[in-house]
């Protein structure tokens, strides 16, 4: 069971990003609306998750670090299901097996909370505790078991940067959702959540990006594309300014950047990457549910119409009028 644990914590967890983003997904299942991250050293010594969502009981919370322990339907009814179909009740364990790892947790409604510690797998604490409602998950020494991946960590800096980014993607594809990061005890990231994508950007990259964005709303043939891009007097020099969502879920995409590149370039010469927060609504079963949990692309069954309307949602924006 612990070596169980222990491989597929290789499958979920290959650096600090991947167990942030794991853990903050769950606060956003949980209904969290403040969602607030801290880590140092770029996570490889200490990472803390707290969300004010619905919490668990004393039983559930011995059970949410168990395999296949999950509360979440196996349907492929979202991208949410079918993206991470593989890791189903797996990331809480996997995470626990290479970490010493503590989970502090209380429903709404029950005077104490329950408190869950692990060391390399094994439990070492259980027991009632005083918290506040929801949920709590603090990660030290993350892989002090299995050196080898410890030693393919990079720089704290860099980790932090992996982190900073998954944080920027899931805070833009959540605007309804207040998130704080906190890397050695600077406040690097924060947005309102009052629910305004245009107010999230700004948030995240300035206020001063607001006058330059577009506004993208597109809707044919059963797929929807909205968001924003940026002028181009906003150009970056790399992709990570790009946020592609589908159904609201953040995923990697060479084919939708490919889209954005060419109608935004259609006009202009290329000289770097638009800023741009994109979400393209599409039937579920319009992706493919054979893509593999750990690759990291989305796959849609048909990747021409996708690229079309991301094509035509941003051209169309781009020629409307200049407000
Ligand atoms: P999954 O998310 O695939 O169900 P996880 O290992 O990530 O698997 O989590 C296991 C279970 O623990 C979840 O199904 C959920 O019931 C519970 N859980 C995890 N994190 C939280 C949280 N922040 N708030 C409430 N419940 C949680
Ligand atoms: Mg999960």
């Amino acid at each position: 069971e612990n070596t169980a644990n222990k491989i597929a914590a290789g499958e979920v967890v290959e650096r600090p990003a991947a167990v942030i983003k794991e853990l903050v997904e769950n606060s956003i299942d949980a209904g969290g609306r403040n969602i607030e991250i801290e880590i140092v050293d770029g996570g490889t010594n200490f990472i803390r998750v707290t969300d004010d969502g619905k919490g668990m009981s004393y039983e559930d919370a011995q059970l949410a670090v168990k395999r296949h322990a999950t509360s979440k339907i196996r349907t492929a009814e979202d991208l949410t299901a079918i993206y991470s179909l593989g890791f189903r009740g797996e990331a809480l364990p996997s995470i626990a097996a290479v970490s010493k790892f503590t989970l502090t947790t209380r429903l709404l409604d029950e005077p104490l909370a329950s408190y869950v510690e692990i060391h390399g797998g094994i439990p070492v604490d259980v027991r009632e505790a005083g918290a506040g409602c929801g949920t709590t998950v603090i990660i030290t020494d993350l892989f002090f078991n299995t050196p080898a991946r410890r030693k393919f960590l990079k720089s704290p800096a860099a980790e932090s940067g992996h982190i900073s980014d998954i944080v920027t993607k899931l805070s833009l594809s959540h605007p309804q959702i207040a998130f704080k990061l906190i890397s050695n005890q600077r406040l690097i990231l924060s947005t309102g959540g009052n629910g305004r994508l245009a107010d999230t950007i700004a948030d995240i990259y300035g206020h001063k990006v607001v006058p330059e964005l577009i506004p993208v709303e597109y809707s044919h043939d059963g797929i929807a594309v909205s968001g924003y891009v940026a002028k181009p007097a906003m150009l970056k020099s790399t992709r990570q300014w790009q946020t592609f969502m589908v159904n609201k879920r953040v995923v990697n995409s060479r084919m939708l950047g490919k889209a954005l590149d060419n109608a935004y370039f259609s006009l202009l010469p290329k000289n770097g990457y638009p800023l741009a927060v994109l979400d393209i609504h599409i039937p579920v079963d319009a992706i493919d549910v054979n893509v593999h949990p750990q690759k990291k692309e989305v796959k849609f069954s048909d990747d021409q119409k996708i690229y079309r309307a991301v094509y035509k949602a941003v051209s169309s924006s781009l020629t409307l009028p200049a407000s």
